[in-house]
């Protein structure tokens, strides 16, 4: 899908339902790195679960690592053919429901700078893998935000993506492509609740004509198309 497409869909989705269009771009953003960086072998194993309907999320933040990502603290260890996952992970959208989760730590042999930063997918139920809890939010609350806590953690090496030490530029492609979608989401929040402040001012009673006056200025400035949306109802709000 385009970037354009995606961010229509990140916008229109939310004037309907908020949580529903976080839901639906966490999804979509999540599986990016499976698109664009998985073996053949790994997308036949992961890409049919989210096409048949399992959800994705997509684990970097951590309690001592936001908007400085690289200083993340889980660690990816090798033994033998497997990976063994030590750390916590917060805010993750989908985190307690879905199906795969992308997780971002650092390959211990690599140390720990941001050129050790890799990627994993971890699957439903992987043995030392937890869900600590969600988090109670003010808003979105159908979108739930997980706390994840991975303690000795065993995965197949078969799930890192690339090589050890590939995952920064994941991360930045990433956060590249998912970023803008956050605005796009915020901008369908406001359109929704402006529209419904015109609709709600275009029905209420005679005390409230100032604040009618306020918008239908605001309307014919700001935005023309929610001022044209106002005079379709063919009434004068200024009146
Ligand atoms: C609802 C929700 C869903 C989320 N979903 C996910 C998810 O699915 N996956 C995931 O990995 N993460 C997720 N996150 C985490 C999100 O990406 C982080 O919250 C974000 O990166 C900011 O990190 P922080 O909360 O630790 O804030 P901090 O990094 O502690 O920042 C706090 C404040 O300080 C400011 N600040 C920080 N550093 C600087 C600086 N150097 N200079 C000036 N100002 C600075 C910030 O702008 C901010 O205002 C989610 C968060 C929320 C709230």
């Amino acid at each position: 899908m385009s970037c354009p497409a995606c961010l229509a869909i990140c916008r229109e989705v939310p004037k309907a339902c908020a949580s529903t269009g976080i839901v639906w771009a966490t999804n979509f953003h999540a599986i990016s790195p499976l698109v664009d960086f998985a073996s053949h072998d790994q997308k036949n194993r992961w890409l049919p679960v989210i096409v048949n309907g399992g959800l994705a999320a997509l684990a970097l933040t951590e309690p001592s690592a936001g908007s400085d990502a690289t200083g993340m603290k889980t660690t990816f260890r090798e033994d033998e053919d497997e990976i063994v996952v030590n750390g916590p992970k917060i805010f993750i959208t989908n985190g307690d429901v879905a199906d795969i989760i992308v997780l971002f730590g650092k390959w211990a042999e690599l140390g720990d700078g941001r050129d050790a930063i890799s990627v994993a997918a971890i699957e439903k139920g992987a043995p030392g893998f937890e869900v600590i809890g969600t988090d109670k939010k003010m808003g979105s609350r159908a979108s739930s935000t997980a706390a994840l806590s991975f303690i000795n953690c065993r995965i197949p090496r078969a799930n890192l993506l690339g090589k050890p030490g590939e995952g920064l530029k994941m991360l930045y492609d990433f956060l590249r492509k998912s970023r803008p979608s956050v605005a796009a989401q915020a901008l369908g929040i406001a359109r929704a609740a402006f529209e419904d402040a015109i609709a709600y001012v275009n029905d209420c009673p005679a005390p409230l004509k100032s604040l009618r006056f306020e918008i239908s200025l605001f309307s014919k400035r700001g935005d023309r198309r929610c001022g044209k949306a106002v005079s379709a109802k063919g009434r004068s709000l200024a009146s």
